[in-house]
């Protein structure tokens, strides 16, 4: 027995999504517009409740989530709202010698029914983000929000209808027995947010359709530290990119440090002075503090602390209160890389450093895994820099900050290779659930005689002609064929262009 969305299957939602697709109404301009209005309305409405959720699965401080959830949102639809009619318009484009005359345009067509399937660390932008794009662009949408932030997966069930069109845009909770039910479906674009072991699955049941997919995973995100830097404002920028992002358990948040041997100790001090500062002397009682989402992931840390390969490399922190799932900032110095904390991703408040001789060789540490989502450098090296983003492949980078990357709504944001395919986040949300429909128009007064039967030698010349670039046979034969359709009926007068009679040369 399936589920039952309102007493209708998963295949019955899908069915009726695709008839109100069919029926026009998402890609009318006026109702985009009204949709993503009802967003922010909800937005600026339902705060208090979009944070008491965000704070029920994770214990994350109002501001913290107003800053990295809620305000985000709520910039992510202005800016789609100030943007879209320019986004929705065909885009005009050149046109090629061998179609002339002709006009050609990008047209820019929903893909139908989209299923998003986002995940619990961010479980209030992460869900609605790609709706926001979904709906700009026109199409039809069901969200599947994670299971595993039940506070905020309800709050979109209960309150998002209340507010957008319902017979549009739905919201399916569900665990993995019912994402799977869903994922046998047809749909028209697949968006998932999540770890890569459950993206293989989603890319297996899309492949069945041939439907395309966006993921957005995670990875070891690293962090290289020069010695040259103003310390006291990177540690900071530091701190709140791992600790004060969900407490480590974000997509972009630094895994692991790389810096040299004779600074690493500077650097843990420097370190231990901002957690301090931001968190007091005893971080597990700090309300800033997110909590570990659920015992699940909190037994995962405490088996990467017990790693006998890390034993006796805590510098600071290493606290744990298992009753409110809180895990103390914890720094690790000299972590070898085959520790199991070097092998994973940590997702969590963990930070080990890895000491090298020479910066130089942190590329190669790097590159030696999978392609992360982010990669952050730290240094007034130019060299350094222009090496970093030459030899590191990343989803995306940021030197000399963490995470901020994340906000610029010009900047494409997914993963590359093992961290995700595809790419959302301002006009690249708009595109990513957007066919880009190639039109082109001509009319019927130029022909070109050579594209039709029989293939004379002459033809064949300027065929050849063309493909080394030289475009003036054919310039020749497009005038003398113009020259042909509009002269005079009954003229008798030669074609003669640069000294040479053209006219029987392409017949
Ligand atoms: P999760 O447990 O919330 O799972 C994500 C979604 O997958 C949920 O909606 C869940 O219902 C569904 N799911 C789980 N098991 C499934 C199955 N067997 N079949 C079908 N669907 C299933 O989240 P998670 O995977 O723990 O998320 C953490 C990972 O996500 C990390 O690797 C992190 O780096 C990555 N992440 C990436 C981004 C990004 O934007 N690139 C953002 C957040 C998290």
């Amino acid at each position: 027995m399936g589920s039952e969305y309102e007493g209708r299957s998963a295949a019955e939602v899908v069915a009726g999504m695709k008839e109100r697709f069919a029926s026009g109404k998402t890609r009318i301009f006026q109702w985009r517009v009204a949709q993503l209005k009802a967003i922010v309305r909800m937005i600026d409405e339902k705060e208090d409740e979009i944070a008491a959720a965000i704070y029920e699965d994770l214990a994350k401080s109002r501001t913290e989530a107003c800053l990295q959830e809620i305000a985000l949102a709520k910039d992510a639809c202005l800016f789609t709202l100030k943007k879209l009619k320019h986004w929705v318009k065909p885009q005009k484009v050149s046109t090629s010698i061998l179609t002339f005359p002709s006009t050609a345009q990008i047209v820019p067509e929903p893909f139908g029914v989209i299923l998003i399937i986002s995940a619990w660390n961010y479980p209030f932008l992460l869900s609605i983000e790609p709706v926001i794009g979904a709906i700009a662009a026109g199409n039809t949408v069901v969200l599947k929000p994670s299971e595993v932030a039940p506070s905020t997966s309800s709050f979109f069930a209960k309150v998002l209808p209340k507010y957008v069109d319902n017979s549009c845009i739905r919201v399916l909770e569900g665990s993995a027995s019912e994402t799977s039910e869903l994922l046998e479906q047809k749909w028209d674009k697949i968006m998932y947010t999540g770890n890569p072991r459950v993206a293989r699955i989603v890319m297996a049941a899309a492949a069945k359709h041939l439907t395309p997919v966006i993921l957005e995973l995670g990875g070891k995100c690293p962090l290289i530290v020069d010695s040259n830097i103003d310390l006291k404002v990177a540690a900071k920028r530091i701190v709140v990119g791992k600790w004060g992002s969900n407490s480590g358990q974000a997509c972009i948040a630094p895994d692991y440090i790389i810096t040299t041997k004779s600074f690493a100790a500077k650097l843990v001090d420097a370190l231990k002075i901002a957690l301090q500062k931001f968190y007091g002397k005893d971080p597990l009682q700090s309300t800033d503090l997110s909590r570990i989402v659920n015992i699940r992931h909190f037994a995962r840390l405490r088996n990467l602390l017990e790693d006998e390969k890390v034993s006796g490399k805590i510098v600071y922190g290493g606290l744990q209160d298992e009753k409110d799932l809180k895990i103390a900032p914890t720094i690790l110095l000299d972590v070898p890389c085959d520790a199991l904390m070097m092998e994973e991703e940590i997702f969590g408040p963990l930070l080990p450093i890895v000491t090298v001789d020479d910066l130089g060789q942190s590329f190669d540490i790097i590159n030696s895994k999978e392609k992360p989502l982010a990669a952050y450098l730290f240094t007034r090296d130019q060299r350094l820099e222009e090496n970093f983003v030459k030899t590191v492949s990343a989803g995306g980078m940021l030197i000399n900050d963490t995470i901020l990357q994340f906000t610029n709504r010009h900047l494409p944001f997914g993963g590359v290779g093992e961290s995700g395919m595809g790419f959302y986040h301002g006009k690249f949300s708009f595109d990513a659930f957007s066919h880009k429909k190639a039109v082109l128009r001509r009319c019927f007064i130029v022909e070109i005689p050579m594209r039709y039967p029989p293939y004379t030698p002459q033809k064949q010349k300027v065929v050849r002609g063309l493909m080394s670039g030289n475009v003036l046979p054919l310039l020749h034969a497009l005038i003398r064929k113009t020259y042909l359709a509009l002269r005079p009926p009954h003229s008798t007068s030669q074609f003669h262009l640069i000294g040479k009679d053209w006219s029987n040369h392409y017949e």
